[in-house]
């Protein structure tokens, strides 16, 4: 089977009211997305999405007339670009696609086929105050979601905190809360020092003592030492990973014992091959893997099906935050995906990544 062509469709949904991103200044009132689609010659089509794709035309040549079932020689030869280039995991997603439908199996079955569900928790991505970040808690645990988590701001930790006591208060004992405190990349442009370690272990010790389940990403990538301190002295679990660049450093974190959950998402950090060889060294470790997934409804599928084949646990993440963020505006160009009455998300048996891309969607939302 050969890659006959790799069309990119550049998508902006209009957001009206905007979105405002917790880890963002500027309020979005657009939301872009790049639908990845690649042909072969024997007419499978594989669909893939997540990263914006910028600069990928600059490489396309090097993916023409290779086959798409060499799925190994294909992450390496994203690897080389990544380093030189830009992150175009969407690309290995839309060819797990075409691998699946070849098979007739869904992705999830190839990537170890442990689930065919998996609990979602809600995750925030705006700033509210405590009163009304404890009330979409409780909205969303009358949803059937187990679990929510929630961000807090560098410049507004004080209210942050509150709004994780009152949203304990509100839910009561019988629902997971995360924090994510978004201290290991950056927004371009944010160069802000990061907390300091002795005001994050003040944050941890709080935290723990209301009950949270992870905290996420509370220090830079290398303060490896720094992650292990704050687990060792206030006894929460450190979550963390999402965005690291290569397979190499994820490994290195993992040797460090740096985390309790590593979380790369499959189609913005190290793509869907490297994330079950991420999940297998953590299990080994007996520590956890979950990934992160914020991008779009696609890149979310992807994400659900590696994880529920390497049987991620606790939680899997689904973007959901609404009014500002739902799943229709999250998979504007496709059927949105959603939780049962259950709480989980569950994986489509179709063949491939099951994707139902919306055709009219994409034609009205192409720029
Ligand atoms: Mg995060």
């Amino acid at each position: 089977m050969k890659i006959t062509a790799i069309r990119l469709t550049r998508l902006s949904l209009p957001l009206d009211p905007p979105f405002n991103a917790a880890w963002d200044p500027t309020p979005r009132t657009t939301f872009p997305a790049t639908l990845v689609t690649v042909e072969t010659d024997e007419g499978v089509v594989g669909f893939g999405s997540g990263d914006t794709m910028d600069g990928f035309e600059a490489y396309e040549d090097l993916f023409i007339g290779t086959d798409p079932l060499q799925i190994l020689n294909q992450v390496r030869r994203i690897e080389t670009i990544n380093f030189h280039g830009g992150r175009y995991w969407p690309l290995e997603a839309a060819l797990w696609d075409i691998i699946g439908q070849v098979a007739g199996l869904p992705v999830s079955v190839l990537f170890g086929g442990a689930r065919d569900r998996l609990p979602a928790y809600a995750s925030c991505g705006e700033l509210k105050p405590p009163a009304a970040r404890a009330e979409s808690a409780l909205a969303a645990k009358e949803r059937g979601f187990k679990a929510m988590k929630i961000r807090l701001a560098r410049h507004r930790l004080a209210d942050g905190i509150a709004a994780v006591r009152a949203t304990r208060e509100a839910v009561g004992d019988d629902f997971d809360i995360m924090v994510d405190l978004n201290q290991m990349w950056r927004m371009s442009g944010d160069i802000e020092a990061a907390l300091p370690l002795a005001q994050v272990q003040r944050i941890a010790a709080e935290l723990t003592e209301i009950g949270v389940l992870w905290l996420e990403e509370p220090l830079p990538q290398a303060d490896v030492i720094g992650a292990r301190r704050v687990r060792a002295e206030t006894g929460i679990q450190i979550a963390g990973g999402e965005m690291v660049r290569s397979m190499p450093e994820l490994a290195q974190l993992i040797e460090a014992d740096a985390y309790d959950i590593y979380q790369p998402d499959v189609v913005l950090a190290v793509g869907m091959y490297r994330a079950r060889q991420v999940a297998e060294s953590a299990n080994l470790r007996h520590r956890l893997f979950t990934p992160h997934t914020w991008s779009n409804g696609l890149g979310l599928l992807a994400n659900l099906h590696v994880a529920a084949g390497v049987d991620a646990s606790p939680y899997l993440e689904f973007p959901y935050d609404p009014p500002g963020w739902t799943p229709e505006r999250r998979d504007f160009f496709m059927k949105p995906l959603d939780i049962d009455e259950n709480g989980d998300l569950l994986v489509p048996n179709a063949p491939g990544l099951g994707t139902e891309i919306d055709a009219d969607a994409v034609k009205r939302y192409t720029i």
